[in-house]
Parts: structure tokens; C-alpha cells; sequence
């Protein structure tokens, strides 16, 4: 695997990975693998196969069974369960829930880690998720690690849902954070963790421009000057 040219961003839910990685993208000319959208696109069919409360066992054969397939882009990667395309569907709260349940058991883990692998080994990419810098892509020259207060991370996530015209408790937004950091951090099986060799960006009083700033850089001392569709691997 040449990850080389793989750029982690690690953290918890709601601090700003997906965005950044998202801009830092569209800056690098790299694209954007949003590894989430992996986890919820398994929630999706387990929730429309009645497995939601199903055991480790049954979600680990679902995962290892479903057919997804990503379609990398510098905005939002489509995602694919046997050729139905199923993005539009992953991102509501029982979705989320869900998705943060199912990630702790290793089969749906191990069921997930090759496509990831196998993304990343192009080049030229930037990556987020919760283990991209720890467990899947240890070599990858740069990583980082978002973080924020919070207070804050769930401002933005019930800023975001009342975007998508959704109504929102804020402290029902506060309390699910809290419980998937608790989630996210325990599991067993690759835990969300600051890889040591990270970049850890803490963006509590930062704005979005001065944390792209920031990982930019950080790029440019990293791949030299990049730029260019295709990136320096394409
Ligand atoms: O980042 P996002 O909120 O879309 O992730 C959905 C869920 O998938 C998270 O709660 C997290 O538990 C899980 N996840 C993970 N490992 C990743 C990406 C996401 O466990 N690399």
C-alpha cells in the first residue's frame, strides 16, 4: 500500500473534520474520502433489514456481505450499496446513532478496512474518520487531529441541522456528542485516539479559515508545493 500521499484527520464528532477535509481537498486538488459515510451506509442496511438491535455477529456477516462502493469526489463522495445510491440517506440522527453503535464491533471494522485501503492507495488523498491515522493509514506522511470543546462541536452540529431545516434540542444535540465520544473512545477495536505523530488542532476559538490555514501549511511543509487536479500521485 502507498500511502504516501495520504492525509489523516482524525477526531472527535462535530469537530470540523468533515468540512476541513473537505476544503483542504478542493485547495489540494486531492480528493476526499469521507470514511463515516462507510459506517452509516452499513447502518442504512441494517436499519432497512430490521438488524438495528441486531448482535455483533449478524451486523459483522451484514458488512462483510454488502456490496459498497465509493465514488470519490472533492465535495461529497457517493456511496453505493449493490449499485443503489443510498448518500442522501446517511445522514439523519438514527442513522448517526446507529452508525456509532455498529462501528464498535470489530467484524464491521475488519468488513470496512480493505475498501478504505484500497481508496487510499492511489495517492493523493485526504481522509477522515476516527482511526485513519492510527489504524488504517499508520504510514501516511501527515495527520491530524481535530478537536474541539464540546459545547462547541455541538453548536456547529445543531447549526448544521437547522440548515437542513431540521428542529433541534440543544441539549439533546449536546448529550448524543457526549455519548458517541464516550463510544467512539471505549471500543475495543480501534478506538478514536490522537495518533502520537498527529498535528493536534484544537478549534474551539479558531475559525474554519484559520484551521484551513493552518493544515495547509502544514501541507505544503509536508508534500512541498501541491497542487493540480489530479495531485501529485494522479
Ligand atoms: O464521522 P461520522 O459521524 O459520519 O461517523 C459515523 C460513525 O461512524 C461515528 O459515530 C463513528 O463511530 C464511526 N466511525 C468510525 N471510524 C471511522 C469513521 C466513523 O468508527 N473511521
Amino acid at each position: 500500500m502507498d500511502s504516501s500521499f495520504v492525509i489523516t484527520i482524525d477526531g472527535p464528532a462535530g469537530s470540523g473534520k468533515s468540512t476541513l477535509a473537505r476544503s483542504l481537498s478542493a485547495e489540494l486538488g486531492w480528493p476526499f474520502l469521507d470514511t463515516g459515510a462507510l459506517y452509516r451506509a452499513v447502518a442504512v442496511a441494517a436499519a432497512e433489514l430490521g438488524l438495528g438491535g441486531a448482535g455483533p455477529e449478524a451486523l459483522a456477516d451484514l458488512a462483510r456481505g454488502l456490496e459498497i462502493a465509493v465514488v470519490l469526489a472533492r465535495d461529497v463522495s457517493r456511496v453505493s450499496l449493490a449499485g443503489r445510491d443510498v448518500t442522501d440517506l446517511l445522514r439523519t440522527p438514527e442513522i448517526s446513532d446507529l452508525a456509532s453503535r455498529l462501528s464498535a464491533v470489530a467484524g464491521v471494522r475488519g468488513a470496512l478496512r480493505d475498501l478504505q485501503r484500497s481508496l487510499g492507495s492511489r495517492g493523493g488523498i485526504v481522509t477522515e474518520g476516527r482511526d485513519q491515522g492510527t489504524a488504517i493509514f499508520p504510514e501516511a506522511r501527515l495527520k491530524f487531529f481535530l478537536t474541539a470543546a464540546p459545547e462547541t462541536r455541538a453548536e456547529r452540529r445543531a447549526r448544521e441541522l437547522e440548515a437542513r431545516g431540521l428542529e433541534v434540542d440543544r441539549a439533546a444535540v449536546l448529550a448524543a456528542i457526549l455519548a458517541r465520544d464516550l463510544q467512539d473512545s471505549t471500543r475495543e477495536t480501534d478506538p478514536l485516539r490522537e495518533p502520537p505523530d498527529s498535528v493536534r488542532v484544537d478549534s474551539t476559538s479558531l475559525s474554519e479559515r484559520e484551521v484551513l490555514e493552518l493544515m495547509l501549511a502544514r501541507a505544503r511543509e509536508v508534500f512541498g508545493r501541491i497542487s493540480g487536479p489530479e495531485g501529485p500521485a494522479g
